[in-house]
């Protein structure tokens, strides 16, 4: 049934039978409704804020911006501007992992699309323009467009749009330890497993063909802020440049501090991608930006051959997105937040553990630093999931937001496994106070939802 509100909004809304809560401001890591009372934002929306809701330095720089500088300028046009440029700068002038130029456009899914075409052109100027191919995981997800629904693994996301989805990609098994390590097997075995699989798949599709492999280094929305195991990035790693295939790491959701140092992929032990998408956190979500960062190679091998670059958008690298992220991102810089966001992160691994961890329904807890979910089933034993009908993580949500805690659930069927999850990624300027309350309405919100089950 169709809500009355949605039914009379000029605004086409995302979900038709629930009312929409209306936001009129925010309040530090909460959001202000309409009826004056504060929700406490635990999740960042889906994992943006990370500033919180009220900056006034970043409204600040914003305002600044647009009265002194430029509002708009083509950057497929012979120009650029300080913003853009300071922003890149700031990002790449260490040249983390060889990665050494910046392309900035406005969403995590363009920015998807844009690594996979960077991945194509470069191997097109490399003379090999059969290498289209990419291998990706199931149970993925890097972004709703049509190229970037190519390579999710993300069943139900896909479902509709089958027959526009490329044939050029292949999936993997994800490195879901909770579900998919057998009971008696290592960590090191289980990666000499995948890893197999991935090659395996190299060699079938044949590594002349293959452009790049793409996974989320953390996993986020499907599989729940799921590390990898220990050892598994190396193995991947290893295998593409065994095969010099690409290797591009999804950090959209995962990256820039949330996991503890400023790239997720720094703690894997391995030298870093090729091709790296980031986004969500860049611009802590004031003006919506992403961008996509690439290895020195990359710009080698597309500067000795056409000179350019073959992709772009109207509103790619908008002046003033830029500079509300290089805004965002000197707060950061200057508050050592990623290290708060470790400290923070320890504080609450210890509290999720302690406080919800050992909960009948409570199946798994993961994550890093301040980027965690929790995976509930019926069953703790065995795993058995709920019924996606019954959508027990939505009523934790709902239970939450009754409470004032928002939080994310997972985003329905995506794929071979129910991995029923709530997302807790709290904004790095959370107190320890917070991050007491944030606990203490997280469990009353479980408790609540689990009560048919006691
Ligand atoms: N990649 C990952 C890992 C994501 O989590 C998302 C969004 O949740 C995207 C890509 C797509 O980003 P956007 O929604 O900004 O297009």
């Amino acid at each position: 049934m169709t809500d009355e509100f949605v039914d009379r909004s000029h605004i086409l809304h995302r979900t038709f039978s629930e009312r929409p809560s209306k936001i009129v401001g925010g309040d530090g890591i909460s959001l202000i409704l309409e009826n004056g009372k504060k929700v406490i934002d635990a999740c960042c929306g889906p994992s943006v804020s990370c500033l919180g809701h009220s900056q006034p330095e970043i409204f600040d720089a914003i305002a600044s911006h647009l009265k002194n500088d430029i509002a708009y300028v083509y950057s497929g046009s012979p120009y650029t501007n300080t913003a853009t440029e300071e922003l890149a700068n700031m990002l790449l002038a260490d040249k983390p992992g060889g990665l050494s130029k910046a392309i900035f456009v406005n969403s995590g899914s363009e920015a998807t699309d844009a690594a996979l075409k960077l991945a194509v052109q470069y191997w097109h100027e490399r003379g090999q323009p059969q290498r289209t191919h990419f291998i990706s995981r199931k149970q993925s997800y890097h972004g709703n467009t049509i190229g970037a629904l190519c390579v999710s693994g993300h069943a139900s996301r896909r479902e509709l749009y089958q027959d526009f989805l490329s044939s050029n990609v292949s999936f993997v098994d994800p490195c879901y330890a909770y579900r998919m390590k057998q009971e008696d097997e290592s960590d090191e075995k289980f990666v000499q497993r995948l890893s197999l699989q991935f090659e395996n798949e190299v060699l079938r599709v044949g590594p002349d063909r293959v452009a790049g492999f793409i996974a989320e280094t953390v996993s986020g929305t499907t599989l729940g802020c799921l590390p990898a195991v220990p050892g598994y990035f190396k193995a991947i790693r290893d295998i593409c440049d065994k095969y010099d295939i690409l290797l591009i790491l999804d950090e959209i959701i995962c990256g820039m501090g949330k996991t503890g140092t400023m790239h997720a992929w720094e703690q894997e032990g391995i030298r870093g991608p090729d091709i790296q998408t980031i986004g969500k956190a860049l611009g802590a979500g004031f003006v919506p930006l992403s961008g996509v960062l690439l290895h020195q190679k990359i710009f080698d091998a597309l500067s000795v051959g056409s000179g350019g670059l073959a992709h772009g958008h109207t509103f790619q690298a908008h002046p003033l997105a830029c500079a509300a992220a290089l805004a965002s991102q000197k707060i950061i810089k200057r508050d050592n937040l990623i290290e708060r966001v470790s400290q923070m992160g320890q504080k609450l691994e210890s509290l999720l553990y302690k406080e919800i961890g050992p909960r009948p329904l409570v199946g798994d807890i993961r994550g890093r630093s301040l980027f965690w979910a929790i995976e509930f089933v019926l069953d703790t034993k065995s795993k058995t999931a709920f019924s996606p009908e019954y959508n027990f993580c939505g009523k934790v949500v709902k239970n939450a937001l009754s409470l004032g805690l928002n939080l994310l659930g997972n985003l329905g069927h995506t794929g071979e496994y129910q991995v029923d999850h709530v997302l807790v990624c709290p904004p790095y300027i959370t107190t320890d106070a917070e991050l007491q309350d944030i606990i203490s309405l997280l469990k009353a919100a479980i408790l609540k939802t689990s009560q048919p089950f006691t």
